[in-house]
């Protein structure tokens, strides 16, 4: 109980649900016939990928996951990103949907967007949860979005600080 008081809630897992379930639908619609392959990127994304993928019943849907790590201090990514886990399966010929946590700098998914392109899938789009856009120093396009967020510090919701508080239910920040 201590840990969690010192987290103020921005974003309720009520919002979160309701979000999650217009971003379903809007993918539903327009990947309409077509095999999608929902692609994670660890840790972060583990409870965003399973609300979402829920929010798209029905739908052909391939679910994998690649751990990511970029380098720099706690707080600013370099953009210099090395993949610790790989996908499981080849991505060539299909429809790829990203599917992130947040993009801060954008540095992490510009380069995950290059990489998987040269993969040559049919398509490649992203999902992220949240955006900081006041900390871009690339301009990613984010397909379908969440939420967008002011420049702080947000955990909670699949995030953490120091691998801590992904599993709190909310988005919030540490203060
Ligand atoms: P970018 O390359 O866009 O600067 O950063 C991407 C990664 O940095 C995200 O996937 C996430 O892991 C981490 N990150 C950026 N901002 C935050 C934040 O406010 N909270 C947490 N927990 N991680 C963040």
């Amino acid at each position: 109980m201590a840990e969690s008081q010192k987290i103020k809630e921005l974003i309720s897992s009520e919002r979160i649900a309701a979000r999650i379930t217009e971003l379903g639908a809007e993918i539903a619609a327009d990947y309409s016939g077509k095999e999608l392959v929902l692609v994670g990127v660890l840790k972060g994304s583990f409870l965003f990928m399973a609300d979402l993928a829920r929010a798209i019943p029905g739908h052909d849907v391939l679910i994998d996951f690649l751990g990511l790590a970029s380098y720099g201090d706690a707080s600013n990514s370099s953009g210099v990103v090395q993949i610790t886990a790989d996908l499981t399966k080849p991505i060539a010929g299909k429809h790829v949907l990203i599917v992130e946590d947040i993009v801060d700098t954008g540095l992490t998914m510009e380069y995950l967007l290059e990489n998987l392109r040269t993969r040559h899938p049919a398509s490649v789009r992203l999902c992220s949860l949240l955006h900081k856009p006041e900390r871009a120093v690339k301009q990613v396009q984010i397909d379908y979005l969440g939420f967008t967020v002011p420049d702080l510090f947000v955990v909670g919701y699949g995030l953490d600080y120091a691998q801590r508080y992904r599993n709190l239910p909310f988005i919030g920040v540490l203060e």
